[in-house]
């Protein structure tokens, strides 16, 4: 239960002074919270700069362009003439030094002249402009008498705004929201906070919703400091003590003899790499130890890491145990089960699929089979881990490119069984502040080897002014045996554009190559979509234009060119994943990034980036650092996916911190049961990451 002295700052936001229900939509989109916003989601909406008004010149000290606030004498009134409402409203005013217009437009004088009173003094505030050589301020932000100007910040924040939802109101609604802060026992360390110069937090809070001066907007200040170091101890504690409460009961190992390991892989058309036999063997190990395991499994495209998941499903299996894999597309996971079913008939494991697509009877078989024990692995989407979906026995569950997926899903499908083991599997190596950051403290296991036989692919950049050129290279391609992807953007402003695309591209290579052209899109029934592919997989096809990422997924290592069509549309990483799919058999390959420029310099970069390296984790560090760039020019505040105060490119070194002091707090106190341990249930609640606190027993 959340200790009743949050209540305030759970309570619904238009219970602040000012936020009327009229309101309370507007906050909704503003804050993108996903039921009614609330007091702490609108104190967790940081300011994104700050207005400084201090500056307090004379007239002929004031620069044009600057906000200033002056102290100014009112002269007179010009009012629009009769008959020119439209003409703006002036003001003349003027100090020892000059003089300076106040301008309205569409403004009533029944609203400027009690504001100006002729003859007297008063205080304004804005930006400063020359228009002909004189001096005006357009629309005052502010116009005070002295005894009002005496009361007034002088820095004033900057809030992101959305439409419809003024600044002042929005102001006005967090210093509302700030007034409704209780007292809180301390969560942090005490030293900590002295060597790190930390106020508390309603302190620093306060302080960055009514900065001091342009040093309480750098978000390494000691006030913003604080606050992302608490989101980042809420972040590490929550992850371990997920961990430390996956304890295994005695005797239930979730591996067993080995024996359906062994004919899976008398049954490979292949032989295991080093790497896969080491993960293999650390997963294994770890699913019979006495804490669940709590796995990264990293490796390049085409690493092979699904037979690797294989390999610990089977062994949960030996253990009579049933396995889960979740995928972040239906597409995807469609493709897992078709790869495990083939390399899984040896062992004569039973997979099923379930994603939002199954429906009706054939669902209910399905889950009918997953509670009975019958089926032992299935694939799916977010769909596993509904409510009407339990299992006989879970074991182990598989995750597919887990950063798609909160904490809260993992939980969500762990708690599906006793013990369940965690594996994550994701193509694009993480940086290790991610991998803290999503995992917490987690084992990992790394395929560094490609199979057997990969050789590195000989990428070019290609303007699209030379496609003739390019097909006179697939026609001596063809010429000489070789098959080709030929894939085109699926990112263009419609299905429908897309789809046009692909089809020009299509007529375009069939005029030419006839019979040997073949065309996949996502817009094609399931049926004709794999005999479009299984053409192409047979050599009866001998190009393959493509829509999509996915669908060029099915593995055809005799497939040896790919044709990137408007590459400069595609993500790095995506594009490293579709070159992927080819350098996987014998043959040398080619990847022909064909661009229509000019290209803009991000776009350059990802080229430059992709032509100079094949390394996978070289490429994720730059794709971050290019969408790095990307996300300071957007309106989002956080660069770190699903924080609200920490940014990764200021608070990076405030993780390892954050982890270490989380994993001596949950040794010393486990269940957050002392004063320290209440505390930082606290701090649980408001970051949102209380679903740790239902592991632990009530305090
Ligand atoms: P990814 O790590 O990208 O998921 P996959 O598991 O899809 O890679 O494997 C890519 C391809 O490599 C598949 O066709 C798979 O059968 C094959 N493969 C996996 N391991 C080996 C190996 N040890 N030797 C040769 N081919 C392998
Ligand atoms: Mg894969």
């Amino acid at each position: 239960m959340r200790p009743a002295r949050l209540d305030p700052l759970f309570a619904s936001l238009t219970a602040v002074k000012g936020v009327g229900g009229k309101l309370e939509g507007l906050f909704r989109r503003l804050l993108g919270t996903d039921g009614p916003p609330r007091v702490i989601d609108l104190l967790f909406h940081l300011p994104s700069g700050i207005i400084d008004r201090r500056a307090r010149p004379t007239l002929a000290e004031a620069v044009p362009g600057a906000i200033v606030t002056l102290e100014v004498h009112i002269e007179r009134h010009r009012p629009p003439p009769p008959g020119k409402a439209r003409a703006p409203y002036r003001v003349l005013v003027s100090d020892e030094t000059g003089d300076l217009t106040l301008v309205w437009f569409n403004a009533h004088r029944a609203r400027i002249e009690p504001m100006c009173p002729v003859g007297e003094t008063r205080i304004v505030s804005g930006r400063i402009e020359l228009f002909d050589g004189m001096r005006q301020m357009v629309h005052p932000d502010r116009v005070m008498t002295v005894e009002q100007a005496a009361t007034m910040p002088l820095v004033e924040p900057v809030y992101p705004l959305t439409e419809g939802l003024a600044a002042g109101i929005v102001r006005r609604a967090a210093e509302g929201a700030l007034a409704k802060l209780p007292k809180l026992p301390e969560w942090q360390d005490d030293r900590l906070l002295v060597r790190q110069s930390w106020p508390d937090f309603a302190a620093a809070l306060r302080q960055v919703h009514m900065p001091a001066g342009p040093e309480d907007q750098d978000p390494a200040s000691p006030v913003w400091s604080r606050l992302a170091y608490d989101e980042l101890l809420a972040g590490q504690l929550a992850l371990g003590l997920v961990r430390a409460n996956l304890r295994r009961p005695a005797g239930r190992a979730n591996a067993g003899d080995g024996a359906l390991r062994a004919r899976i892989e008398a049954a490979l058309p292949f032989a295991l790499t080093g790497s896969q036999r080491q993960a293999i063997a650390g997963i294994t190990a770890d699913m019979s130890a006495g804490t669940c395991m709590l796995r990264l499994l990293q490796g390049d495209v085409g690493s092979g890491k699904t037979v690797v998941a294989l390999m610990a499903m089977a062994a949960a299996a030996e253990a009579g145990r049933q396995s889960a894999l979740m995928a972040p597309t239906e597409l995807l996971a469609r493709q897992h089960a078709k790869v495990l079913r083939e390399l899984g008939t040896a062992a004569g494991l039973e997979v099923a699929i379930l994603t939002g697509r199954e429906k009706g009877r054939e669902r209910e078989t399905i889950l009918a089979r997953l509670a009975s024990g019958e089926t032992a692995i299935v694939v799916g989407t977010h769909a596993l881990f509904q409510e009407g979906v339990t299992f006989h026995d879970l074991g182990l569950a598989v995750i597919d490119e887990q950063h798609r997926f909160g904490v809260h899903q993992r939980l969500a499908l762990t708690a599906k069984g006793e013990a369940v083991d965690l594996l994550v599997m994701t193509a694009t190596p993480i940086p290790r502040t991610l991998v803290l950051t999503w995992f917490g403290d987690m084992d990992s296991s790394q395929l560094t080897e490609k199979p057997a036989g990969r050789k590195p692919v000989d990428t070019r950049i290609v303007a699209l002014e030379r496609l003739e050129e390019v097909v006179d290279g697939i026609g001596r391609a063809l010429a000489a045996g070789r098959q080709i992807y030929w894939v085109c953007p699926l990112v263009a402003e419609s299905e429908e554009t897309d789809l046009a695309a692909a089809e020009e591209r299509f007529a375009l290579l069939e005029q030419r190559f006839g019979a040997a052209v073949g065309l996949v899109h996502g817009r094609m029934k399931g049926a004709d979509k794999d005999a479009a592919m299984q053409h192409f997989v047979r050599g009866d096809t001998r190009i393959l234009v493509a829509t999509t990422v996915i669908e060029v997924g099915v593995d055809v290592p005799q497939a040896s060119i790919m044709v990137i069509d408007h590459a400069e549309r595609f993500g790095l990483s995506q594009l490293h994943q579709l070159r992927g799919r080819i350098g996987r058999g014998a043959e040398a390959s080619t990847c022909i990034l064909l661009y229509r420029g000019p290209l803009g310099e991000t776009a350059r970069r990802r080229l430059d980036i992709l032509r100079e390296t094949e390394d996978g984790f070289r490429i994720a560090e730059e794709d971050l650092k290019l969408r790095g760039e990307g996300d300071l020019l957007g309106t989002r505040q956080s660069g770190m996916p699903g924080f609200k105060v920490a940014r990764l490119e200021h608070h990076a070194p405030l993780l390892e911190i954050a982890r270490q002091d989380a994993r001596l707090l949950i040794e010393t106190d486990p269940q957050l049961a002392g004063p320290r341990g209440a505390a930082l249930r606290d701090l649980l609640y408001l970051f949102g990451r209380d679903e740790a606190i239902r592991l632990v027993k009530a305090g």
